[in-house]
């Protein structure tokens, strides 16, 4: 979504086409936190990518276990055969996801991940005589996929409206930034207002219609590494079970360690009812997602006649053999642990830049998903005119000084914000964080 303006040649002949004009140098080899175009400009991979290669590019002991699963078998359909890799991979995820949510479905994305999280709860409420439940409440600003489901869940008007107006079917309420509100009221005391929307939102539509409530547990693309006030979660649960309405968590950004924790929800000790993830759990070797269900819900749905859902890739040998790897290298390499440490370094870093920059506001995020808000004023934060391109800006400025960064500008539904998050492999060094922040001050 990052989009980087004519860097590279921008007349080189092409059948190639993606969501823009816009060209890119072409990328010749990637090492820890680097990438090389086929100039052998060197990059800092200050976004993993688009927060995906968390273990860091060019993983040797990864590469070797996926040649090793190459020359046994690639390809065996689900339907024909099972897969140790693929087993082996559910097994070790599951103890790693909270409460009952150890039934794992295996995708090769993250939309694919929210779309089987929005069908198996559909299928749950259809096999437990709940019909009249369908709609999924989410958040705007919000992303969660580019399917036509997901897309619906997502709040991002750039991105929906052309589909209009089927995906205008679902709710939305604000997220909880609670840090931009000018009131007298304690950071908690906003996150209670700001979940009791969910209790609105749900009287309004019918509690029986309603299905789901989707989040990210920190806000992601659309929100920059939104952290929600403490008391936010416990009252978002309290509510879902209120009105018997499942609670999704989208951690296919949050997940895989990039916060600090294995999932972005253990920071609040959430229990949500399914989980979708991707991006970190292949961490770029191979198309990998994964969908965490409770048990309570995977029962009824496969004993009335199974769950109606399923990719053809889905739970391949080789995506799953690049998966065990991962989990594998990341413990190897502590990137956990080092994600928690090198985010607070640079997120201190950054609260020093926006301490001498005054257009850069509210410094956020855990881990190594950070992001801040890039301001007119940085008093009653009021966003930068749209005609400055403020986003498009620093991305071009950074790129040009051998950085990549995540930046967006999102608009609609009274939310006018650019934005931009730093993110880079969780196996990045203390220097390298130094590295990051001086291409970023010059840059600025
Ligand atoms: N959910 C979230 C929270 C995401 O950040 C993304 C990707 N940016 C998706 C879903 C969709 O993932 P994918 O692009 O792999 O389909």
């Amino acid at each position: 979504m990052t989009q980087v303006s004519d860097a590279g040649e921008s007349r080189r002949p092409s059948n190639l086409f993606y969501m823009t004009r816009l060209r890119r140098p072409l990328v010749d080899r990637a090492e820890g936190i680097y990438l090389w175009d086929q100039n052998g400009k060197r990059m800092i991979d200050g976004s993993s990518g688009a927060m995906v290669v968390n273990i860091g590019h060019g993983n040797r002991n990864v590469l070797d276990a996926m040649k090793r699963q190459m020359d046994r078998v690639t390809f065996a359909y689900r339907l024909h055969f099972e897969n140790e890799p693929a087993e082996e991979l559910a097994r070790r995820l599951a103890a790693k996801m909270p409460g009952d949510l150890d039934r794992i479905f295996f995708v090769s994305g993250g939309s694919e991940a929210v779309e089987s999280a929005i069908k198996l709860a559909r299928q749950w409420a259809v096999a437990t005589g709940q019909e009249s439940r369908w709609k999924v409440i989410s958040r705007f600003p919000s992303y969660h996929g580019g399917t036509a489901g997901s897309l619906a869940v997502t709040g991002d008007l750039a991105l929906t409206e052309t589909f209009a107006p089927q995906t205008r079917t679902m709710p939305k309420i604000p997220p909880p930034t609670a840090y931009r509100d000018r009131d007298n009221l304690s950071m908690e005391q906003r996150g209670l207002r700001y979940a009791d929307m969910l209790e609105e939102k749900i009287l309004a539509e019918g509690p029986e219609s309603v299905l789901a409530f989707i989040m990210e547990p920190i806000g992601g693309a659309a929100t920059a590494a939104l952290v929600p006030p403490d008391s936010y979660f416990p009252r978002i649960r309290k509510i879902c079970d209120k009105y018997c309405i499942l609670l999704i968590h989208d951690e296919v950004m949050t997940g895989a360690g990039r916060t600090g924790k294995y999932l972005g929800g253990e920071h609040w000790n959430c229990r949500p009812d399914i989980i979708a993830m991707s991006k970190g759990i292949g961490s770029g070797y191979a198309p990998l997602g994964a969908m965490a269900a409770s048990r309570r819900l995977v029962g009824p749905v496969l004993d009335s006649g199974g769950f109606q859902h399923g990719y053809t890739y889905a739970g391949n040998p080789l995506s799953c053999a690049a998966g065990l790897a991962v989990l594998d290298e990341m413990e190897r390499l502590g990137c956990i642990a080092n994600a928690a440490a090198m985010g607070d370094l640079l997120k201190h870093e950054l609260e020093a830049l926006a301490e001498r920059y005054p257009f850069i506001a509210n410094v956020r995020g855990k881990g190594l998903l950070l992001g801040a808000d890039l301001v007119a004023n940085p008093e009653t934060l009021a966003p930068l005119p749209p005609a400055r391109k403020a986003n498009q800006r620093l991305v071009d400025l950074a790129y040009e000084r051998g950085m990549i960064i995540y930046s967006r500008r999102i608009r609609g539904d009274g939310v006018e914000a650019d934005n931009f998050m730093l993110a880079p492999p969780l196996i990045i060094t203390a220097e390298q964080v130094g590295e990051m922040v001086g291409v970023l001050d010059d840059s600025l």
